[in-house]
């Protein structure tokens, strides 16, 4: 991991101006499963950008959808 890196996978959403960190898969309430069945990505890693397991780090809903972003 490179922090500042200025392309590609960010750990981070920003939401409202405000940096969160992302969920990663086996950290949502409740966990999702590994692999995702969303996307693939196993424990501890990011889920695809817009998979639909990710969970929203400041509402708890579904961030592909939950319309924070
Ligand atoms: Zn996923
Ligand atoms: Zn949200």
């Amino acid at each position: 991991m490179h922090p500042g890196d200025p392309e590609g996978e960010t750990d981070t959403v920003t939401i409202d101006g405000e940096k969160y960190a992302r969920l990663r898969v086996g950290e949502e309430t409740p966990p999702c499963e590994s692999p995702c069945s969303g996307c693939g990505a196993y424990y501890f890693a990011l889920h695809a950008v817009a998979c639909d397991c990710e969970q929203c780090p400041r509402c708890g809903g579904a961030l592909a959808s939950c319309g924070c972003l």
